[in-house]
């Protein structure tokens, strides 16, 4: 699933070319991608708005419109968001299977597209949990997100206030987006490595110096993966918005790699579940019995 840097990435790349377009004209290829509101309004509201600005929250793509509207996009678990330069008729869109929505823009998109024709951002997603939301608000639905683990006003001081009574598993927590905004499973099992933490530990069990370890482990990955254009596994799910592959995966060193050689100690990484999700780790490198 994209996380952090991945959703950075698309919103990174959709702001360079988006903003300033019009859209002309919106094709629903399947009514479940709108979570909110109803397909014909969403078409109605959308039509004709221009983009003024491209941001995220968590895992969420905002795109700002000029008459006050927040278009919101979740990618889940297969979403992509994907400019392209190409013609825009209806029935060539409905040949590609996975694509669920189209927004056509006018022609004041920059392209270097050999093609004449409309630029548009289609919205393909094979296992259709994605959503888009055109909201006026967009605090009802962001409001509830923890704080940005990249934003200044995340800090260790802060992050050490968030743990102090929280018994729950540390793994189980930071994949908790109100607790703290954009991390997924990869990033989880690559920041507890690099900052040897057992996922299974209580948070409040964790020493100060822990708590500075794994608050630097959080930023300094995010940035890295954030650098490399995210992670694009095997299964080729995540794209940027030019469709290109991400480049941190190489980088990856405990998710994935089961059986494989620690970059830090030598032993076999090993595999196990924590609230049902694949959870990887080095027992060598992250001892349960550390602080306990
Ligand atoms: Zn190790």
């Amino acid at each position: 699933m994209p996380e952090l840097p991945e959703v950075e990435t698309v919103a990174r790349g959709l702001r360079a070319s988006l903003i300033g377009s019009t859209v002309t004209k919106v094709i629903i290829q399947w009514p479940g991608s709108i979570g909110a509101p109803d397909p014909s309004s969403f078409v109605q509201r959308l039509t004709g708005r221009t983009v003024t600005g491209v941001g995220r929250r968590g895992k969420w793509i905002t795109v700002d419109l000029n008459d006050g509207q927040v278009l919101l996009v979740h990618l889940r678990m297969t979403g992509q968001l994907l400019l392209e330069c190409t013609e825009c008729p209806e029935e060539k869109e409905r040949e590609r299977s996975y694509t669920r929505v189209v927004l056509c823009l006018d022609d004041s998109l920059p392209t270097d597209c050999p093609e004449t024709g409309y630029a548009h951002l289609r919205f393909s997603d094979m296992r259709k949990f994605g959503r888009l939301i055109l909201i006026d608000n967009p605090d009802d639905v962001l409001g509830q997100l923890g704080p940005e683990p990249l934003a200044d006003d995340f800090t260790v001081e802060r992050f050490k206030g968030m743990l102090a009574g929280r018994r729950g598993r540390i793994k189980s927590l930071l994949l908790n987006q109100r607790f703290l905004a954009g991390l997924g499973n990869i990033y989880v099992n690559e920041a507890l490595w690099r900052a040897h933490i057992h996922p299974l530990r209580p948070a409040d069990t964790l020493s100060p110096n822990e708590v500075r370890e794994l608050y630097g482990a959080i930023r300094s990955l995010l940035q890295a993966a954030i650098n490399e254009g995210g992670t694009t596994l095997a299964n080729g799910n995540f794209k940027q918005a030019n469709g290109e592959a991400g480049a941190f995966a190489g980088h990856l060193v405990v998710y994935g790699r089961e059986g494989e050689p620690c970059a830090g100690c030598g032993i076999p990484i090993e595999r196990i579940k924590v609230g049902q999700r694949g959870t990887y780790l080095c027992t060598r490198c992250q001892p349960l019995s550390a602080v306990e």
